[in-house]
């Protein structure tokens, strides 16, 4: 694809900011974790998991281990038999362990408040620290997932592979007013109407901005 230009990247945001729910009072951690820690882990559990698996398997490892300190005197199999509904349970029972011996080591077990901070913790990538950035310190970071990804690379507003790269253009081209709520615009607009499956072009408010509306008519 390619990217649409400078002077209407504003324009779309304006469009979607119209047209979707914005952040409200109630978004909170991720998966409606109440604290910075579980939000870290309920990310990591999420990889690769539908999200009622992932709440399954955050509600058993939280009431065996709400803490990092409590995490690390539970065994490998007590935590792994605990996530084992999310999937791919050994591994992350690895990078939970690595994350919490981590954060106790070089945080004095608090979570940093920096994408670098987070980022430099086993397990966490850009995406969990985007999102624990913003839904759990309220910062202004689009957060990129599997939607937001897929509709910013659709109409043009990036051009990018993956969801990281995704990350870093939206933050270079996105206006400085739309990055507070930019994730929600987006994650509903991709929800939506942009749906990964059939898009709903005909009703769709940035359809005259869409390059991909605008291939697919060519054809
Ligand atoms: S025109 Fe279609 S493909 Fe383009 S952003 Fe709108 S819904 Fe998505």
């Amino acid at each position: 694809m390619a990217l649409i230009p400078e002077a209407e990247v504003a324009t779309v945001f304006r469009r979607l900011a119209d047209a979707m729910p914005g952040r409200t009072l109630d978004a909170k951690g991720p998966k409606g974790q109440p604290d910075a820690f579980r939000s870290c882990i309920s990310c990591m559990l999420s990889a690769q998991s539908l999200d009622r698996n992932t709440a399954a398997a955050a509600r058993a490892l939280f009431a065996l281990a709400a803490t990092p300190e409590a995490m690390l005197r539970r065994d490998d199999a007590a935590i792994a038999d605990a996530i084992r509904p999310c999937g791919l349970y050994n591994m992350k029972t690895r990078n939970i362990r690595a994350f919490c011996a981590a954060l106790l080591d070089r945080h004095s077990g608090t979570v940093p408040d920096t994408r670098a901070g987070l980022m430099a913790l086993p397990g966490i990538g850009r995406k969990c620290a985007d999102i624990v950035l913003s839904f759990t310190f309220g910062r202004a970071v689009i957060a990129v997932d599997t939607h937001v990804h897929r509709v910013c690379n659709r109409i043009g507003l990036t051009d990018a592979k993956t969801a990281d790269r995704t990350a870093a253009e939206l933050e270079e081209r996105a206006p400085d007013w739309a990055m507070q709520d930019g994730h929600f615009w987006l994650i509903q607009f991709g929800k939506r109407i942009c749906r990964a499956r059939s898009p709903l072009c005909e009703r769709c408010p940035v359809v005259n901005h869409c390059l991909w509306y605008e291939a697919s008519r060519a054809h």
